[in-house]
Formats: structure tokens, C-alpha cells, sequence
């Protein structure tokens, strides 16, 4: 389904759930009983009830962001080489869940070096992969220097939404890849939850999905799906259960991982663990084999679709409209490609998935179509507890 079609469905909803919601309230006042000694009917306990909708309206913006997520459609490469005489590591091509993957794929990275204890290791990237993959190399002993052309919070994982969901990642998968993409989502998923705290700025929120049709199980999600444990309090709830303005609600809770905090903690424990850093950017790959370490990480993002050819790499770019930060909001929102995260710098509306498009321009038809459905979205969200409220009085 295309984007504009996915919104005009979205809104379609919106008003029909309108629809519905006056009817029902015209019907309680009609049953009403005369005298008002009746006691209240027992309000029912519907999902989402209690929640605060996100007030959105152009005087909240802050910015609008661009970034490229670095795809692959046969999924991440964590592959290891030889080099003229050195060893070369290579861990990037991680789509849209590079964050939720990378202390997974990171592990998988230094596992393949047999041991690191005492040895110099280059890393070349600053993003989310260069510094766990730094941080774990430092963590079985090895001296690390960090190259790499920007550090956070200049580098696309800054742009992050942060979900802990790995979302377009792969296209086509062999059991090899699923193997290795299984392993390393356990992996991290484990990994983030001894990170919870506001010193990481990793935290639990539910997250909610809404359709018009009853949510699909996939490979990955849903009943059956290799990742499904990690949908920790997963339930589909059905129309009437709910009081989001679409027909069906799938829930489950996971983690946010705040990029602003988290990337800069994650700096701050490599840099404490005594990487040296050199900012430099690498031509190319013989330049990359010519450093002087032995053992070498590639965690260059896009980047390695340049420097080491790899022409499967294409960026799909996204956008994000962050508004002013609400605290009561305090829980996700999904419906079909756009998204509500809650952040504690800001609240984050999203979001696109243009691919192959290099341009990270911000456009501001897509900011504009972004916040307005979002709006309307949570207005009859807003509604609908009203007139639930209204109902049950
Ligand atoms: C809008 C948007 C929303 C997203 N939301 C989520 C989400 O909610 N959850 C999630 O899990 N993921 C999300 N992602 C995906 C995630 O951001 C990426 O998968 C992840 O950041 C990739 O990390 P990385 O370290 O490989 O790349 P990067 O962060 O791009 O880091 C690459 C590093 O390599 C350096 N580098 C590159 N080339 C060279 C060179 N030639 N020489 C020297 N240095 C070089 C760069 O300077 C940089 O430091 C989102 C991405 C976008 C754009």
C-alpha cells in the first residue's frame, strides 16, 4: 500500500470512528433513566482509556530531520575477510533497526576474531555500530582506536527514532541471514535491559499498532514469530476493546532507546575505557588496510557502499517532525507507516521510507501531510475518551 493511500485510510477511519462515537453517545442519552438517584453504570475498562493524546499543533514544532537508513534487501553484512595479511570485520548494512540490532551484531563482529586480549584494534565509525562494537572489543581487553569521519550526535544513528524494533532490515533472507538476525535481535534485546535508566536514556513504553484489518503474524511478529518473545504483555484487542480511532489494536511493550543520551553515554564509557579517537575520513579501502592494527572493524554505515563496493547498499531515507517534549505522553503509536514516539527531548512524528532517494532534504509537503494526519489522528483519539467519559456518567 502506497503512503497517501495508507493516510487516506487512516483519516477515512478517523471519521467514521467519529461517526460511531456520536452515535453511541446519542444512544446512552436516550437510555439515560430519570432519576438521577441511579447509580452510574460500571465504566467499562477500555484499552488505552487513560492514556494523554498528543496535543499537536504547529506552535509545538521544533525541527524536522532527515536520514538516510543504510538497506540492504539480503539483510546486514557481519562477514569476516583477510586483507593483505591483515584481518578485516565488517558490520553495517543494518536498514532501519540498526540501533535495536547493534550490541547483537556487534557481539557477532568481535566473536569472530579469536581473541582480542592485548591487541590493537582499529573500529571505523562512530554510530551505534562503531561504539558497541568498540565497547565490546574493550570489554575482552583489546586497545581500540575509534577513526572515523563524524561521532554522535553527527551521525545518522542520531537521527533515530529509537524504537527497539528491527523494521525494514531485509527484503529477502537465506537461513543463514535469518540465523544470524535472530541471534543478534535476542542478543540485544537481553543486552538493552540491563541499560534501563535515565543514565542510558532506555526505558520501557507500550506500543500500540492500528489497522482497519485484523494485525497480520509475520515471520518476526505476532503469535508464532521468531521474535514474538519479545513482545512482552502482547494483545490483539478487537473494535469496542479500545478507544483509538481505528477498527482493530495490536499491544505489546518495548524499549526506547533515547539516541540524544544514549549515543553520548555510549561515547563517554568508550572514550572512559581508553579508545583513542581520530576523526578522519577514508577514501577508500586500501587506505583502510594500510592502518597500522592488525585487526580491523568496518562500521561505516552507507559509507561502506563506497569505500569497500558494495552495491547493494541504498539509502531509504526518512523523516522526522519532533514537537516540544510532553511528559504524559508516555507510550508509542503506530498506523501503517506513520509513527508517535514518546522521547524525553521531544515527541517524535514520523515517518517515511522513501528508497534509494540520496536527498536529505527535508520536505515540507511530507512534514505537512505527517503532522496534519497525526493531528486529526490524536484529536479523535481525544474524542472518543470524551465521549466514553460522557457515557459512563
Ligand atoms: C529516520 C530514521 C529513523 C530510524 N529509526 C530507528 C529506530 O526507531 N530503531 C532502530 O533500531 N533503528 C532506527 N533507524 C536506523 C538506524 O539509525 C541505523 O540502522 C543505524 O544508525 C546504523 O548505524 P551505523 O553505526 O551502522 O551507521 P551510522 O550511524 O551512519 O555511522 C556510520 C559511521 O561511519 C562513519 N563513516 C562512514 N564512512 C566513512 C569513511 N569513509 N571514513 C570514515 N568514517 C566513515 C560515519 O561518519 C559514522 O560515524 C532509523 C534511521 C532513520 C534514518
Amino acid at each position: 500500500m502506497n503512503r497517501r493511500r495508507s493516510l487516506s485510510l487512516a483519516l477515512a477511519s478517523l471519521a467514521a470512528g467519529a461517526a460511531s462515537c456520536r452515535r453511541e453517545e446519542a444512544s446512552q442519552a436516550a437510555a439515560k433513566p430519570a432519576e438521577a438517584s441511579t447509580p452510574p453504570a460500571p465504566r467499562k475498562n477500555l484499552e488505552g482509556q487513560s492514556l494523554t493524546p498528543v496535543e499537536i499543533d504547529p506552535s509545538l514544532e521544533i525541527r524536522t530531520i532527515t536520514g538516510l537508513r543504510p538497506f540492504r534487501p539480503s539483510g546486514f553484512v557481519v562477514r569476516r575477510e583477510e586483507r593483505e595479511g591483515k584481518i578485516l570485520v565488517h558490520n553495517y548494512g543494518h536498514g532501519g533497526g540498526g540501533i535495536t540490532l547493534s550490541w547483537g551484531t556487534s557481539q557477532q563482529a568481535v566473536s569472530m576474531v579469536e581473541s582480542v586480549s592485548g591487541q590493537s584494534c582499529a573500529v571505523i565509525g562512530g554510530g551505534v555500530m562503531g561504539l558497541s562494537t568498540a565497547r565490546l572489543l574493550q570489554l575482552r581487553g583489546a586497545k581500540v582506536t575509534l577513526y572515523t569521519d563524524a561521532l554522535p550526535p553527527d551521525t545518522t544513528s542520531n537521527i533515530a527514532g529509537g524504537h527497539w524494533w528491527p523494521v525494514s532490515v531485509f527484503d529477502k533472507r537465506t537461513p543463514e541471514f535469518a540465523a544470524q538476525f535472530i541471534e543478534a535481535a535476542r542478543f540485544a534485546f537481553r543486552y538493552f535491559q540491563r541499560l534501563a535508566g535515565p543514565h542510558w536514556g532506555v526505558r520501557w513504553v507500550p506500543s500500540y499498532y492500528l489497522s482497519e484489518v485484523p494485525p497480520e503474524n509475520g515471520w518476526i511478529a505476532g503469535p508464532g514469530g521468531v521474535l514474538h518473545e519479545t513482545q512482552v504483555g502482547f494483545r490483539d484487542f478487537g473494535p469496542g476493546e479500545h478507544i483509538f480511532p481505528a477498527k482493530y489494536l495490536r499491544r505489546f511493550h518495548t524499549m526506547m532507546i533515547e539516541p540524544s543520551i544514549y549515543l553520548q553515554a555510549l561515547l563517554r564509557d568508550v572514550q572512559i575505557g581508553g579508545a583513542a579517537i581520530e576523526i578522519r575520513r577514508f577514501p577508500s579501502a586500501d587506505e583502510v588496510v594500510k592502518l597500522p592494527q592488525q585487526v580491523i572493524f568496518n562500521c561505516t554505515g552507507l559509507g561502506a557502499r563506497d569505500l569497500f563496493a558494495d552495491a547493494e547498499l541504498t539509502p531509504i531515507k526518512g523523516q522526522l517532525t519532533i514537537l516540544k517534549p510532553q511528559p504524559a505522553v508516555d507510550y508509542n503509536l503506530i498506523m501503517g507507516r506513520y509513527y508517535m514516539f514518546s522521547r524525553a527531548d521531544g515527541i517524535v512524528l514520523g515517518g517515511t521510507y522513501d528508497k534509494g532517494n540520496w536527498n536529505l532534504a527535508p520536505d515540507d509537503a511530507v512534514r505537512r501531510e505527517i503532522v496534519e494526519g497525526q493531528r486529526r489522528l490524536f484529536e479523535q483519539m481525544r474524542a472518543n475518551q470524551q465521549g466514553i467519559l460522557a457515557a459512563a456518567r
